[in-house]
């Protein structure tokens, strides 16, 4: 039977009550994290708020859901991208701890390490980067152009080693750091740990106060998935201030989505108990493979479509390693039926805009 015009009535009152409530419950949690994170020492580096954007154009030619992007390669730092926001925490324990010199690591583009190097010149630190031969992709602007130009201008002093020595060549470069009388602070790859992946807490705040400013729904947050501090980040901020949000990490590093998927989980486990608050449920962490290729920074097909399609579309840019791959997963999640039309879909622009000089050859 059709209930009556009074319990349509009932049910609206009813459902305003409860979404108020959880509204309420949500501002709670936001101020209780709010809290939380101001109490870590931090060190201004970014452009802050970035701004959330719709996509019209590419939800059109894709045949929905909605689209918006959060424009994370805006953060600034030498050229933007989402390491700028883990160093903001990783440079003040740094500086507490009176350390003159980072020491990171990454591959030969890397932007983490162009954005490392970058914090250290605004600081008047040193910055030695080891970058390790680890893409096998071969090209003369690989070596020369993108990040392989951008890192050594900002003043690093680049060592370059073969793919397996990496580890041991940040420890024996941070020895003679100290040996020199210097005091180095080695900062992880990707700047990766719980500490830096307090920048994507960070972030889920900010984004979810635009969200409900711009009545943009965080149904789900797609996102490249690599050292793993930029999903951890996310879902960590997330769970506990956009309840219903899925954040899908797209694999970009590992083939071994399991093991990507434990990566993401052990430190977000991390980041929260560093942050004091409860862990995330289990299920909560999603990491699609499928979109890697035959390796991390080896061009793919979808990749190159999925730059294109951006690029003319929505005059957007994405790069070859990171934000393509991971833009190739969210159009291949849409053409699998993973979402309705109706839902509001985020992607996380994270950054690499150098790497597109770096693959020139591939584009
Ligand atoms: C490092 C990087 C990522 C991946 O972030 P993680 O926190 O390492 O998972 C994504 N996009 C760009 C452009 C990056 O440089």
């Amino acid at each position: 039977m059709l209930a009556d015009s009074s319990d349509h009535r009932r049910l609206a009152q009813v459902a305003a009550e409860e979404r108020g409530g959880r509204l309420r419950h949500e501002a709670g949690d936001r101020s209780m994290l709010t809290t939380r994170l101001s109490r870590i020492p931090r060190v201004a580096l970014c452009h802050l708020p970035t701004p959330l954007e719709p996509l019209p154009r590419l939800t059109e030619a894709l045949g929905g859901p909605r689209l918006h992007v959060k424009r994370d390669d805006c953060t600034g730092l030498a050229a933007g991208g989402n390491k700028a926001r883990k160093l903001e925490f990783i440079l003040a324990e740094a500086l507490a701890q009176g350390a003159d010199t980072l020491v990171t690591i990454g591959a030969r583009q890397s932007n983490h390490v162009r954005q490392t190097a970058a914090a250290a010149a605004k600081r008047g630190l040193s910055c030695e980067a080891i970058l390790v031969d680890r893409v096998r992709y071969v090209s003369p602007r690989y070596e020369s152009s993108g990040n392989a130009l951008l890192t050594p201008l900002l003043g690093a002093n680049v060592t370059r080693v073969p793919a397996d020595a990496g580890g041991e060549a940040l420890l024996r470069r941070a020895d003679e750091v100290r040996a020199q009388g210097r005091a180095p602070y080695v900062v992880p790859m990707g700047g990766s740990n719980a500490l830096g992946a307090l920048g994507y807490v960070s972030c889920a705040l900010e984004l979810s106060v635009q969200a409900r400013e711009a009545g943009v729904r965080l149904d789900h947050v797609v996102v490249a998935s690599a050292s793993a501090g930029t999903q951890a980040g996310l879902l960590v901020g997330l769970s506990s201030v956009a309840e219903g949000a899925r954040v899908h990490g797209i694999s970009v590093y590992d083939a071994d989505v399991q093991r990507q998927r434990e990566r993401v989980r052990s430190l977000a486990e991390e980041t929260a108990e560093l942050l004091g608050i409860e862990a995330v449920a289990r299920d909560a962490v999603v990491v699609e493979g499928g979109y890697l290729g035959e390796d991390y920074g080896l061009p793919t097909e979808a990749m190159r479509e999925a730059v294109r399609l951006v690029a003319r579309s929505e005059g957007l840019l994405l790069d070859p390693v990171y934000t393509g791959k991971a833009m190739a997963g969210l159009i291949g999640l849409i053409r699998a039926g993973a979402f309705s039309p109706h839902e509001h879909v985020v992607f996380l622009h994270t950054g690499g805009l150098p790497g597109l000089f770096a693959y020139e050859e591939a584009l």
